[in-house]
């Protein structure tokens, strides 16, 4: 047998590491705390897992901004092109939608799921599940196993040549990403950076948004503006919470959104009808307003915007909801573009970090090995995934990178 490999988490990047390390001949041990592995995984992608994105590897690292770098050899070693043979082997077919996402055919993350768990245990890696890891057992700045506690009083010591920890970071703790990776990695001398809401839904102030919600959006755009200054703007969908708003384009704007300063003012422009020119929308009313006549000026905008967004809308404007359509002045008109084109929200933060999508922060970057993903002050302690100080942008880059830094890991710990 090779050497003995412990894989901590089964989730996204220990499946793919364990399957790596045993494939290459590792007596490989997955401990995942939960019954079944990869939960988080089932869930992605509202359930259909963007497992990763057709942009090249150029286009990802820069996506991941100033830590991107670190991403250089995992990326390199296994990419897209690397994930979508190993489903495509395993009988699941992949289609690209729109802005270069990957996702099954079937548009079910568990077929992801059940293809990665199988790789892992037909490769030979053994899955040993509810049993959760409290302590990673080092000697002379060398790894030697891990302990981990089952349904049994006492925990368990397993010996290891090496240990991979692939805990993930602290977001829908549910799925059993609760951090624990964080307080290993730093008993063994490791330094973390705070974590911190990535892809974060985001509150607001006031109540304009409770009037729209709940309201799904597809093709607006929307802007973040920090002291005036346009900080993001996406195009694509969103949705109006009683919170505030989340969905697609809101969720890049939440690691912004959380580094707000206090007494900082940043605020959300939605613009309801991005396609159109303002001449276009300043026609497209007059035209509407025309046509009602003595209508209401409310079921006039029902044309233009959807319905439960048009009360929000002129009462923003400062026009009754009632008022005739042919009565609206040239001024009250304006107020009205004003709203369809750039509806402000101020915004309060983040949502709190069990609600991201990812974690930012993590595991120091300089303290890992990007070619290896070996830890640079315990040796035989490799680390992977979202533990990671990295996150990207929404659009299967996250998934990419714990697969990209789970395989290297895998690999890098069977070559020891
Ligand atoms: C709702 C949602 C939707 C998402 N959608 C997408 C998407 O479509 N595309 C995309 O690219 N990314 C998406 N992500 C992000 C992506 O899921 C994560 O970045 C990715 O799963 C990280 O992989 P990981 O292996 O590092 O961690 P995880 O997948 O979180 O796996 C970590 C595993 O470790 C286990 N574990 C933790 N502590 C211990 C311990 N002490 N002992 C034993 N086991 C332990 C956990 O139970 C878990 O199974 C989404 C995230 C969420 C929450």
């Amino acid at each position: 047998m090779g050497r003995r490999i412990i894989v901590i988490g089964g989730g996204a990047s220990g499946l793919i590491a364990a399957a790596r390390a045993a494939e290459l001949g590792s007596d490989t041990l997955i401990i995942e705390r939960m019954e079944r592995p990869a939960r988080k995984l089932a869930i992605t992608g509202k359930g259909r897992c963007n497992f990763t994105t057709g942009h090249d590897v150029a286009h990802a690292i820069e996506a991941f901004g100033a830590n991107g770098r670190f991403l250089h050899s995992a990326f390199g070693r296994f990419y897209s092109e690397d994930i979508i043979a190993i489903l495509e082997s395993r009988g699941v077919r992949v289609k690209e939608e729109r802005g270069k996402r990957y996702f099954p055919e079937s548009d079910k993350a568990l077929d992801v799921v059940d293809a990665l768990a199988g790789a892992a245990k037909d490769s030979g890696a053994r899955l040993l599940s509810g049993y959760r890891v409290s302590r990673i057992a080092v000697e002379s700045g060398c790894v030697w196993g891990a302990e981990a506690k089952g349904a049994a009083e006492e925990p368990e010591l397993f010996e290891a040549d090496a240990v991979i920890l692939a805990t993930g970071g602290m977001s829908y703790p549910g799925t059993g990403s609760t951090g624990d990776g964080y307080r290993l990695a730093r008993a063994l001398g490791h330094t973390i950076v705070s974590p911190v809401p990535a892809l974060a839904p985001i509150d607001l102030v006031g109540d304009a948004h409770v009037g729209l919600s709940p309201l799904s959006l597809k093709n607006v755009s929307a802007a973040l503006e920090s002291g005036g200054e346009v900080v993001i703007k996406q195009f694509g969908e969103m949705m109006f919470t009683p919170f505030g708003a989340t969905g697609l384009i809101i969720l890049d704007m939440g690691k912004i959104v959380a580094g707000k300063k206090a007494g900082e003012r940043m605020e959300l422009v939605v613009n309801f009808k991005p396609a159109m020119s303002p001449e276009q929308v300043r026609a497209r009313l007059l035209r509407e307003f025309e046509a009602a006549g003595a209508g209401s000026v409310r079921k006039a905008l029902e044309t233009m915007l959807p319905k439960r967004a048009v009360p929000v809308a002129l009462r923003l404007a400062g026009v009754a909801l009632e008022r005739k359509a042919s009565q609206v002045t040239k001024e009250q008109r304006d107020a009205i573009q004003t709203q369809l084109t750039g509806m402000r929200f101020e915004v309060k933060g983040a949502r709190p970090i069990e609600e991201a999508i990812v974690t930012a922060g993590g595991v120091a970057l300089a303290e890992i090995n990007p070619r290896t993903m070996e830890s640079r002050i315990v040796r035989g302690l490799f680390v992977c995934g979202e533990l990671l100080d990295i996150d990207g942008p929404t659009g299967g880059f996250n998934l990419q990178a714990a697969f990209s830094t789970g395989y290297l890991a895998g690999e890098s710990a069977a070559a020891e």
